[in-house]
């Protein structure tokens, strides 16, 4: 019988949650549930220096946001907790007690400033198999010497004591065979000082224990998988070890490096999941929720960042990505990141949902505005005539906010240069007219309008964008009927009274 598959994200809660980051979430499910297995979220917060509040709860959020929702983890509970790994402390230095009674990683006293020093000395220090013996270290110091400094509580670091002269290796889900020469590994530290694990140790003890069968992570970790794959063969669970599979990155929009935080900035595109306060400075960085992106057009773009399921088709639900998913078609480059092509699958989606799905986000946006919306199907109407001209969600502002709230300035320039007498008298006729009008409605509008501008010996051409400026000040929207008669006979009565005003 083969296990049940158990992925894992398994953040460090440091700041903002790069799309890099919700990828690698969006790979681990996609598997896990194609497989009927489960997703577990662990935070790796064991380096106190990196603590930032906040950050767990905001990546507890985008994962919300984004609908990819842990089976297990620090909320959704299971029996494998704590999922918090400062909380599992005494877990780790149990393991790494035990690597070194067996001699398979030692006690370092070395200070800090001692170090630097070798550092400075000898050019690309590493503490590992050429210096680890002109150190001070179990390995070098004698044995009563190295119990006289543990008594006395002299602080010291466990490291992992690499062979020297063995080649490693695995096999990646992805890129197939990869192998490592272990004299080019340092002696990694395993335990810090202050008793926390690094993420070396605990990342393995961790899967281990939490059965981790796959593990989907960014192509740069690669580099620590010697030190895991020494610590899984010392720590004697070698077949356990969960098969891994490292996502190549998502490089800049000209393909040159790794896409930061900082060229989303100089681009003006944003690289975080949702927006991310700095506790510390309050400085904003910028989230694809908060401009206006849909979760299910932010996961689709994702997913083609590096999949494709080998066909033209480029628009997936989050169920046909489980469906269709595979590990054969995740590409073994690194993907470009291409902000307007992510802004095109946010306007298919944006289309391709109904109107009432996006009803609550509109609404939201519009009253953040200060236009207030009395009516909700009257605003679901207008999401669903407006909705295909939108590409951002934000977009709504001005595509469905003035049916709602009038005009405060207009396009003159539109207007003003052929408005004449002719012109300001249809209106004021035209007015007089509707005020009449039983049923107020699209083609009732219409047709009194076609006549009057019959009647009055006018084309069409010239009153029927004066009438959409009046309506909406700009040249923009749907059929300027169907935006009168969702207005109302008052409203767009009074809306043109305004505007031949301001035309004059
Ligand atoms: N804590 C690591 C991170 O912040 C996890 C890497 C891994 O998945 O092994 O990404």
């Amino acid at each position: 019988m083969t296990n049940k598959v158990r992925v894992r994200f398994a953040p460090s809660p440091t700041g903002g949650l790069h799309l890099g980051g919700v990828r690698t979430v969006l790979f681990n499910y996609l598997f896990a549930k194609k497989h009927g297995g489960d997703f577990i979220l662990r935070i790796e917060d064991t380096d106190q220096t990196r603590f930032v509040p906040g950050a767990e709860e905001y990546i507890i959020e985008c994962l919300k946001w984004c609908g990819l929702t842990p089976d297990e983890g620090t909320e959704a509970g299971g029996e494998y907790g704590p999922y918090r790994q400062s909380e599992r402390k005494d877990i780790y230095r149990k393991f790494a007690n035990q690597l070194v009674s067996e001699g398979k990683a030692y006690y370092a006293f070395d200070t800090p400033e001692e170090l630097e020093e070798k550092r400075a000395e000898i050019p690309n220090f590493q503490y590992g198999h050429s210096f680890r013996h002109q150190l001070r270290n179990s390995l070098t110091l004698p044995k009563d010497e190295v119990q006289r400094l543990l008594d006395e509580g002299t602080p010291y670091v466990i490291r992992i004591n690499m062979p020297s002269n063995e080649t490693i290796s695995f096999t990646d889900l992805i890129r197939g065979f990869v192998s490592f020469d272990t004299t080019l590994v340092d002696d990694k530290v395993l335990l810090k000082a202050d008793g926390m694990p690094t993420y070396h140790l605990a990342v393995v003890v961790d899967d281990f224990l939490m059965k981790i069968t796959h593990a989907f992570r960014g192509e740069e970790w690669l580099p620590s998988a010697p030190v895991h794959l020494m610590l899984w063969k010392y720590l004697g669970w070698e077949d356990a070890m969960p098969q891994w599979a490292h996502l190549p990155l998502i490089l800049k929009p000209d393909g040159n490096g790794k896409l930061s935080k900082r060229d989303g900035a100089r681009l003006g595109f944003p690289v975080y999941a949702m927006n991310w306060a700095d506790p510390s400075g309050g400085e904003v960085t910028p989230g694809f929720r908060e401009m206006g992106f849909l979760p299910e057009a932010f996961i689709n773009l994702l997913a083609m960042l590096g999949w494709n399921d080998g066909t033209d088709q480029e628009i997936f639900s989050i169920a046909e990505l489980v469906e269709k998913f595979s590990l054969e078609r995740v590409n073994h480059s690194g993907a470009k990141f291409d902000f307007e092509k992510a802004k095109w699958f946010n306007a298919e989606w944006i289309k391709k949902v109904n109107a009432e799905a996006l009803q609550e986000d509109v609404l939201t946006l519009l009253t953040a505005n200060n236009i207030k919306v009395s009516d909700s199907t009257k605003l679901v109407k207008i999401i669903g005539l407006v909705k295909d001209r939108c590409t951002l969600l934000t977009d709504f502002i001005l595509q469905a906010g003035y049916f709602f709230k009038g005009p405060v300035s207009y396009d003159l320039d539109a207007v003003k240069p052929k408005w004449n007498v002719q012109k300001e008298d249809f209106f004021t006729v035209f007015i007089s007219e509707l005020e009449q009008l039983e049923h107020f409605a699209t083609e009732e509008i219409e047709g009194l309008f076609k006549k009057l501008v019959a009647d009055k010996g006018l084309k069409i051409g010239d009153v029927m964008l004066p009438f959409r400026v009046m309506l909406v000040g700009g040249k923009f929207g749907p059929a300027v009927f169907d935006i009168a008669s969702l207005v109302g006979k008052e409203e767009t009565i009074s809306r043109i009274q305004k505007a031949l005003e301001a035309f004059r």
